[in-house]
C-alpha cells in the first residue's frame, strides 16, 4: 500500500505508473478543484512535452522563438522554423491526470491533506484530515511526499531539507494571468519574452508567455541571497510596473497567482527516510535558473515508479540510495553548473555593474547563438562553448 501526498505533476504521474503496474495507490492532495490554484507558467520544451507524455489537450499554445529584454530595454530575438516549446494549461494538466489516475484504479482523495504521526523504517501512520473535518488514520509501506516546495513530510519527519554547505535556495514568483487583444497580445504570440536587469526586476526576472485565445502570463520571479530582506515583498509592485512598461496595464487579469521554486544547487541532503521518500519539485529536481521544474518532476515520477515496482528486496535504505543515485545520473553534472549560475546570476542581480554583465551576455548571445543554441544554454545547460564568458557568472 503506497501513499502519495500531493496531486502535482510528480505526485499523481508516481501515482498513475504504480497503479499502472498493479499497485494499491491513493492520492492526496488539498484541492477540492484541480483547476484551482494553477500557479505554474508551465513552459516546457518540445521534445520533453512528447517523451513525458504530456497529452495536448494540456497544450496552451506552442512558441518558436526568444525574445530577451535587456537592462537598457532593448528588445533581442532569435526565431526559429519549427516549434521549440509549449506552455501548458497548468490546471489542464493536473486534471487530465487527476483523471488518467482515477482511470488507474488509484483512490483519489481530493480536498484533504495528509499528516506523518510515526515514521518507521518499513511503515508510515499518517492522519488524513478531509475537508469537513473527518480524521482518518491509515498505515503504509511507502509515503511519497509529493507537497513540492512545502517539502511538508519531510519537515513533520524532521528530515533536513539542506546542509550547511548546501543550503536550499528559494525563488519567490508572482504570476498574473491576463486577457489581451489580438492585436495587444501580437507582440507576445509565438515566442518566450523575458525581461533581465536589475530596473526590472531586482535579483530576478520578469517574463510574457502567450496562451491561447491571446491570454498572457505575465510574472516576476526573485531569487534574493540569504542575507537581505524580505523574499517576495514588493514582487507585486514589480509585476505592476512590468504591465506598464509593456502596455498591458489596461488588460483584465483573469487570474492571480504565485509559488515559491527552492531546491540546493548540489543536491546532497537525504531525500527521505525509513518509509517516506520525497519526488519532484520536495526532492529538489526544479531548477533555478530558468525556473522550471515539471519535466524534472515527471521524470523523477518514472524513476521514483520504476524502482518501487522493481523492487527486488524490502530494504528502504537501499531503495532510497538508488533513487539518490539514479536521479543525479539523470539530471546529470551539468544540473550543478547550472545551479551555481543561478545562484550567481540572479543573487548578483542588484547594481548597474551587474546590469553590464548581463547586456554583454545578452548582446554575445544575439551575435552569435541560435534560438535552438538558447534551447540547449537554458534547458539542457549545455554551457561548454559559452565557457570564458560565463566565468564570471561562476566565480
Ligand atoms: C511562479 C512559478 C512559475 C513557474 N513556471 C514554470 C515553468 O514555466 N515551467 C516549468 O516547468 N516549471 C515552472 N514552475 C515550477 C513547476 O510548477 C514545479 O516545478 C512543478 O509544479 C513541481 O511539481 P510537483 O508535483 O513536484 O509539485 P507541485 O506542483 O507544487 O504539487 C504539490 C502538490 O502538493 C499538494 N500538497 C501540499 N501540502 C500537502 C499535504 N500536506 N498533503 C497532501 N498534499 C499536499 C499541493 O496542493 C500541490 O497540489 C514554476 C513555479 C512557479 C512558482
Amino acid at each position: 500500500m503506497i501513499l502519495v501526498a500531493g496531486g502535482g505533476p510528480a505526485g499523481t504521474r508516481l501515482a498513475i505508473e504504480l497503479a499502472c503496474a498493479g499497485l494499491r495507490v491513493t492520492l492526496v492532495d488539498p484541492l477540492l478543484d484541480p483547476q484551482r490554484n494553477a500557479y505554474s507558467s508551465a513552459a516546457i520544451p518540445l521534445d520533453d512535452a512528447n517523451k513525458l507524455q504530456i497529452p495536448h489537450a494540456c497544450w496552451s499554445t506552442t512558441w518558436q522563438g526568444w525574445q530577451l529584454f535587456d537592462p537598457d530595454a532593448i528588445e533581442h530575438q532569435w526565431w526559429s522554423s519549427d516549434d521549440l516549446g509549449v506552455v501548458l494549461d497548468f490546471g489542464n494538466l493536473r486534471q487530465s491526470l487527476w483523471q488518467q489516475a482515477c482511470s488507474a484504479g488509484v483512490e483519489l482523495l481530493s480536498g484533504w491533506r495528509v499528516m506523518l504521526k510515526r515514521l518507521h523504517q518499513q511503515q508510515a501512520d499518517v492522519v488524513l484530515l478531509g475537508p469537513h473535518g473527518q480524521q482518518e488514520c491509515r498505515s503504509v509501506r511507502w509515503l511519497i511526499d509529493a507537497t513540492g516546495s512545502r517539502r511538508a513530510l519531510l519537515h513533520q519527519a524532521g528530515v533536513p531539507i539542506d546542509k550547511e554547505q548546501d543550503p536550499l535556495l528559494c525563488g519567490y514568483g508572482v504570476e498574473w494571468l491576463i486577457q489581451a487583444s489580438d492585436r495587444g497580445s501580437s507582440r507576445w504570440r509565438d515566442r518566450l519574452s523575458f525581461f533581465l536587469g536589475h530596473q526590472w526586476v531586482r535579483h530576478g526576472y520578469g517574463w510574457v508567455f502567450p496562451m491561447a485565445k491571446d491570454q498572457l502570463k505575465v510574472g516576476v520571479c526573485r531569487l534574493p541571497p540569504h542575507d537581505s530582506a524580505g523574499g517576495s515583498a514588493g514582487l507585486q509592485q514589480d509585476l505592476i510596473q512590468l504591465l506598464l512598461r509593456c502596455g498591458l496595464s489596461d488588460c483584465p487579469v483573469l487570474d492571480r497567482h504565485g509559488g515559491v521554486i527552492a531546491s540546493t544547487v548540489r543536491r546532497t541532503e537525504p531525500l527521505g527516510a525509513g518509509a517516506l521518500i520525497a519526488v519532484g519539485d520536495a526532492a529538489s529536481t526544479a531548477n533555478l535558473l530558468g525556473g522550471e521544474g515539471i519535466r524534472h518532476a515527471l521524470s523523477s515520477a518514472f524513476l521514483l515508479a520504476e524502482l518501487l515496482t522493481g523492487q527486488a528486496d524490502d530494504d528502504s535504505q537501499h531503495l532510497l540510495n538508488e533513487y539518490q543515485l539514479a536521479l543525479k545520473r539523470h539530471l546529470g553534472f551539468r544540473w550543478a553548473i547550472s545551479g551555481r549560475l543561478a545562484r550567481r546570476t540572479w543573487w548578483g542581480l542588484d547594481s548597474d555593474q551587474a546590469d553590464r554583465r548581463m547586456q554583454r551576455l545578452i548582446s554575445g548571445l544575439s551575435r552569435t547563438a541560435s534560438a535552438h543554441d538558447l534551447c540547449d544554454l537554458l534547458f539542457h545547460y549545455r554551457f561548454e562553448r559559452y565557457g570564458l564568458r560565463l566565468i564570471p557568472y561562476l566565480i
